[in-house]
């Protein structure tokens, strides 16, 4: 049966999601290390073992595959787990792309682990097909990159982007985070792999950390999922539960996220002492209609320069409804200092270069009340001031 993206939030792929036997209309948190069998050679569960397979997490993992058009999903206990689980697909003297602006956290990974085990991992700007085309090397593996990205709201076209990768036979891996599906399919518009930090919209209240891969492919998927049962990182059964209970609303939040956040961004335009506003859906943004071309809606993350530092910092001192800590995409709005909470650890020419500096905040749009949060965002801005 055919049914709307409301409607997979809640029910998965209605004609395919596991069902629960006593028809609990809670999905069961199946609070168990093992399963038992009958005899030997029959699984007549299906399962074995918690930490390769759960029916809690493989019930998410299929309303998951039901939200982006996946061949199927793994949930991994973080964003992280699931983006390292990526990386360790490749071999020592394979080379990576990767978007510039980029989650911290990725830029980390490669610091760390990737480039000591071999990988060459470049940076590009991915918004510029020509600089990511003359970027691809013969010992190329694959592209990596979010859209928008993390804090500077840069657009990919991803259509573009993906023809290059099936061209020059690359992975075309998306960090699908800050639109969710409930925006964008990356994987309708060519990519191979879709990656989530779930710990945002997707759990959406700020209660859970958790992770996903989307595959197009049952292969590479298969593939994945062999190393997520090596590697161990799958996600408990509980926070299993709690995403699954977060995506319901996942729709409903995320609309009414990003019609305060429009409100938002365009207050924030007017304001004497906000220097530049980066919000996808304002239509002088540089990325504007390619993301109205690929995506279904802009999202509710606004990243903003302030006039001075103080400024910045006076702000995130007087913010009362507001709250000053790391993390996105839940029911409380949260702001937070890229500079010295998400991106300290990337190298700071580039940072610059990116606009990644002692101005610059990302405000995560919450459920409170647009008029609320305006008014707070008002007196914070103005605290100490003679405006
Ligand atoms: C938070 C985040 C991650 C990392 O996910 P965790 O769940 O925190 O490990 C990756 N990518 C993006 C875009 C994120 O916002």
């Amino acid at each position: 049966m055919e049914v709307q993206f409301d409607t997979r939030c809640i029910h998965g792929d209605p004609d395919t999601a596991l069902r629960e036997e006593h028809r609990a209309i809670s999905y069961p948190i199946y609070q168990t290390a093992s399963f038992s069998h009958l005899k030997p050679g029959h699984n007549e569960s299906g399962f074995d073992y918690t930490r390769e397979s759960n029916p809690t997490r493989s019930r998410l993992e299929q309303v998951v595959s039901a939200l982006e058009g996946a061949a199927g999903s793994i949930a991994f206990s973080s964003g992280m787990a699931a983006i390292s689980a990526v990386f360790s697909l490749f071999a020592p003297g394979d080379h990576i792309l990767c978007s510039e602006d980029l989650y911290g956290g990725v830029t980390r990974l490669h610091t760390l682990i990737s480039r000591k085990n071999g990988l060459a991992v470049d940076c590009v700007d991915t918004t510029d097909l020509t600089a990511l085309s003359s970027a691809i090397r013969p010992e190329t593996r694959a592209i990596y990159l979010e859209t928008p990205s993390n804090p500077m709201m840069k657009i990919t076209d991803l259509r573009a982007a993906a023809r290059l990768a099936r061209r020059h036979g690359l992975l075309l891996i998306v960090d699908n985070t800050f639109l969710s599906p409930c925006f964008q399919n990356p994987l309708a518009l060519g990519a191979d792999l879709v990656v989530h930090s779930g710990s945002k919209f997707l759990s959406g209240h700020n209660d859970t950390i958790s992770g996903f891969l989307c595959a197009r492919d049952p292969a590479l998927l298969e593939k994945l999922r062999l190393l997520s049962k090596t590697t161990g990182a799958t996600l408990a059964p509980f926070d299993s539960w709690l995403v699954l209970r977060g995506i319901k609303t996942l729709s409903v939040r995320m609309e009414r996220q990003q019609e305060s956040a429009g409100v938002i961004a365009r207050w924030l335009c007017g304001h004497p002492r906000v220097r530049e506003v980066y919000y996808v859906g304002l239509p002088e943004h540089p990325g504007h209609a390619v993301n109205a071309a690929q995506a279904r809606g802009f999202g509710s993350m606004i990243s903003f320069h302030t006039d001075s530092r103080a400024t910045a910092l006076r702000l995130l001192e007087h913010v009362k409804l507001i709250t000053f800590a790391e993390s996105l995409g839940g029911t409380e709005s949260l702001i937070t200092y890229p500079m010295l909470q998400t991106h300290p650890d990337v190298p700071e020419a580039l940072r610059l270069r990116l606009g990644i500096t002692e101005t610059l905040l990302r405000f995560s749009v919450g459920l409170e009340h647009v008029d609320d949060i305006i008014a707070d965002l008002r007196q914070a801005l103005e605290a100490d001031h003679d405006l």
